[in-house]
């Protein structure tokens, strides 16, 4: 058999490891951000109906432009943030991953720049590998947030093609003020995109970027049903943009790239929206008391509007997360060096964590 490196690939992957947080089958998993419940019993059967009834075509290729879902999700985004927008405005994928992919593609590429503000999520490298776009990154401030100074530098300095902005962002769980994603969008020469996955974990009162669209035709914010629908197995995240922005992943997407199994299984969750509500709601309020619980415990944590909790210091975190997973407790091991990232998950859970952290550390 002959080894990888025997193989003809390119340079630049040779030596890489896939992404891959891992999937170990312990009691509590907390360490990618999914909604720990899963779908309702009535969810289920809507979904099995729905597939059943996706199956007796599945002869023929799906919706290519998937118009009834994006229909479906414009609705959707005008219910849960007020902003009106129409089917033309709204693109889906097999995840936002796919969805960033996509943009890297059309608007990344040789000798353009992506603009990142770290630590944030760690597959915009991956995303810029992929497209041979250079990713360049700005630090964010010691509480997470971004300088905007220093952005407007950054971005007069590289000229960026795009710049990546996560809200609220990953590991940290921080969300930024529309005022900085103003500043940037006011500063930078090509497109920002706003990575809202954890939009509807955010804090009362925080707007989303979604209500600057009307106003800057290179905005995208991108979405997904990966954490607060509770989808991550489904695969389906969308944008939200002008027009035009749509045209342009539609020249990059491979043809048929969305299931017909797919897009029955998004419309028929989107059916079912209201009744995450209560969950979404149940998961903010186990947020914020283990915000809580862990500075009261004399812990470093940042403040989140995510499903997650991103806390240290720890001189040798390694240790701290092997203790967890010694007692069934799997987080996350990511972001700058002192510090560890937890998921929220059902009450059960978290107090899981508690009691395995109070012993870790003990
Ligand atoms: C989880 C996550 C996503 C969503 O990924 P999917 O491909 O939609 O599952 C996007 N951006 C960030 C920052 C994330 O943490």
């Amino acid at each position: 058999m002959s080894d990888l490196h025997d193989l003809p690939l390119r340079d630049d992957l040779r030596g890489q490891v896939p992404y891959g947080a891992p999937q170990l089958d312990v009691a509590v998993r907390l360490n990618v951000n999914e909604n720990p419940y899963p779908p309702s019993d009535a969810l289920v059967a809507d979904v099995a109906a729905a597939v059943a009834d996706a199956t007796r075509t599945l002869n023929r290729y799906p919706d290519r432009d998937a118009l009834g879902l994006r229909a479906d999700l414009a609705a959707y985004l005008g219910r849960e943030s007020g902003v009106i927008l129409s089917a033309d405005q709204l693109w889906a994928a097999n995840g936002s991953n796919e969805v960033m992919h996509q943009l890297l593609q059309a608007f990344g590429g040789p000798d353009r720049i992506a603009l990142g503000f770290s630590p944030t999520y760690s597959m915009y490298p991956d995303y810029c590998r992929d497209t041979f776009t250079h990713y360049v990154v700005v630090p964010r401030r010691d509480d997470f947030s971004v300088d905007v100074d220093a952005a407007r530098e950054a971005i007069a300095e590289h000229a960026p093609s795009v710049v990546l902005l996560a809200s609220p962002n990953n590991p940290t769980g921080t969300s930024l003020p529309l005022d900085t994603v103003r500043a940037v969008l006011d500063a930078a020469p090509g497109m920002v995109v706003v990575d809202e996955a954890y939009a509807e974990f955010r804090q009362a009162g925080v707007p989303s970027a979604l209500e600057l669209l009307g106003e800057h035709p290179r905005l995208v914010v991108t979405r997904t049903m990966s954490k607060a629908f509770g989808l991550a197995g489904a695969r389906l995240g969308y944008l939200a943009a002008s027009p035009a922005v749509v045209d342009a992943v539609q020249l990059v997407r491979l043809p048929y790239h969305l299931s017909a199994v797919t897009q029955a299984v998004a419309r028929t969750a989107l059916t079912h929206s209201d009744e995450l509500q209560a969950q979404v709601a149940l998961l903010r309020f186990e947020r914020d008391r283990l915000v809580e619980w862990l500075r009261g415990r004399g812990h470093v944590v940042a403040d989140s509007d995510a499903n997650f909790v991103f806390f240290g210091l720890f001189d040798d975190r390694h240790t701290v997360w092997q203790g967890l997973l010694d007692r069934g407790v799997l987080i996350r091991e990511t972001g700058p060096d002192r510090w560890l990232r937890v998921s929220v998950g059902t009450p059960e859970e978290n107090s899981a964590f508690r009691a395995a952290l109070e012993e870790v550390t003990a």
